[in-house]
């Protein structure tokens, strides 16, 4: 069998943890009003097939339906926020912050940045999507 990545990550105050087995997505930074007000700045996250993350605590998680079709999740004693899903994906977003260091992860570009907060400027360079991106699901979709 061939050695496979693995990852790891918690909450702030450990409630929660998860790991990855797998090579993990590039990290989506979303700039969604949602993001921007459950973060206090933007997401940053990447994303697994579910069956290639374990996470133990998860009683610890709430998961908060802020639109129709997604649901986001974090711990309910420190707030952290971990995870999004999409109704009927196979895969859950992982906020790259969470994971330990060094994570090896890479920001590869911005959604929404239309609606990002007016207190910052994004400039790494990086693509700029006013809305959503094809072939990305978001709640948008
Ligand atoms: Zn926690
Ligand atoms: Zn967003």
């Amino acid at each position: 069998m061939q050695d496979e990545e693995i990852h790891a990550g918690h909450c702030l105050c450990g409630a929660v943890t998860f790991r990855t087995r797998g090579r993990l997505r590039e990290v989506v930074a979303c700039h969604c009003s949602q993001c921007r007000r459950q973060s206090g700045l933007y997401y940053a996250a990447t994303s697994i097939a579910n069956d290639r993350l374990v996470v133990e605590g998860g009683e610890a998680i709430t998961w908060y339906r802020a639109s129709p079709s997604a649901e986001r999740g974090f711990c309910k004693h420190c707030g952290s926020a971990l995870f999004w899903r999409h109704d009927g994906e196979a895969d859950t977003s992982i906020m790259a912050g969470a994971f330990d260091q060094p994570s090896g992860l890479k920001i590869a570009y911005h959604i929404f940045c239309a609606d990002k907060g007016d207190f910052y400027e994004i400039d790494d360079g990086l693509p700029q999507s006013p809305q959503g991106r094809a072939g990305l699901k978001t709640a948008g979709d």
